[in-house]
């Protein structure tokens, strides 16, 4: 397994295959100024197998497809297939808003996806109109129903936390995990991009403990679970006598980057090396002049070798030359 000049031990990637997006949460992506990456720029099928083969073979064992929305690739169920069939592939996952699961949950699951992370900020329509803009709720539950019915369970909720937006809703969304079996996570702002979304972040900033107490005060203790894994960057609770499960992800107020095990893939060919940092490696170059998977090995270990300790948001240092959208969440 690559371990970094940290002792931390490296084995998890996620490729954003995508920059594209069908939502416009306002923490996100703007509603104007956008520019996205020209199809013949982001990495083939081919090229992000390769990335996957190469990635096994200096012991990387999880993956995950993101974005930008991932689905909206259009060889999506291509890309899965490929990364799956890889062996040594232990893991692979999806973060996604769901909107296209109806149509593509099952050939996604027959491809070879285990598992998916569906963002969901809030169950309240109007409120998810405002925060997430292009989306209903009715088009994410529907998507969570596909995916329930594909077998890409358990399905974890992923809810950004956003003050005068959706910060009122977080019990709503709470007692799914007390009444029924759903896994919700509840996420911190990040300010990434520099501009209007970076804004929105620091103003609108929920930090994770008011989440929790607004939780704890409708529906009562929760119970904290033991981590599933020492990279798990979630503390997880539950409620006594629910299947449910609250997670709670706090980059800023309790920051995880001690146990990071991630190394994230640009839609245009860079290894970014650390979320909240700029720092990154092009890898495409190598894979567009003949470099195959050795090659691309090299380039990997030495972006795992070169990873910054943790982010520097107490100093006003983050992510500056991308937003969330264009790394990949
Ligand atoms: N389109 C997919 C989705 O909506 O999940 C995948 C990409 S999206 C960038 C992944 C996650 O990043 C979403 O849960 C979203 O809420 C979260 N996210 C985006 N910008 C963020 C920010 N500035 N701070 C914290 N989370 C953010």
């Amino acid at each position: 397994m690559p371990r970094d000049r940290f002792g931390r031990e490296i084995d998890y990637l996620r490729f954003s295959v995508i920059d594209h997006c069908n939502l416009r949460c306002v923490y996100c992506m703007p509603l104007r100024g956008l520019s996205f990456v020209p199809s013949p720029e982001l990495l083939t099928a081919e090229e992000i197998e390769t990335v996957a083969r190469a990635g096994v073979a200096v012991g990387f064992r999880k993956f995950r497809l993101t974005g930008g929305e991932p689905t909206l690739r259009p060889e999506i169920v291509e890309i899965t297939r490929r990364i799956a069939s890889v062996p040594g592939v232990e893991d692979l996952a999806m973060t996604t808003n769901a909107i296209l699961l109806p149509r593509l949950a099952k050939p996604l699951r027959e491809a070879g996806l285990r598992r998916l992370n569906i963002h969901l900020d809030t169950l309240h329509p109007e409120r998810l109109k405002k925060l997430m803009r292009f989306a209903t709720l009715e088009e994410i539950e529907a998507g969570i129903a596909a995916a329930e019915e594909a077998g890409l369970v358990p399905i974890k909720i992923n809810c950004t936390v956003t003050r005068d937006y959706n910060d009122m809703d977080v019990v709503d969304l709470a007692r799914r995990a007390k009444q029924g079996d759903w896994h919700v996570r509840f996420i911190e702002l990040m300010p990434l991009g520099g501009g209007e979304t970076a804004h929105v972040a620091l103003s609108q900033f929920v930090p994770s403990a008011e989440t929790r107490q607004r939780i704890e005060a409708e529906l009562g203790p929760l119970e904290e679970l033991p981590r599933a894994s020492p990279s798990d960057e979630a503390r997880n609770y539950r409620f006594a006598g629910s299947q449910g499960v609250i997670g709670f992800i706090s980059p800023v107020s309790e920051p995880y980057c001690g146990s990071c095990n991630r190394m994230r893939l640009t839609a245009d060919g860079k290894f970014h090396l650390c979320l909240l940092n700029d720092d990154e490696l092009d890898v495409k170059q190598a894979l567009r002049s003949g470099g195959g998977e050795a090659a691309v090995g090299a380039i990997l270990l030495r972006a795992v070798g070169l990873k910054p300790t943790g982010h520097r948001l107490d100093e006003g240092v983050s992510t500056r030359a991308r937003s969330m959208f264009q790394i990949g969440g």
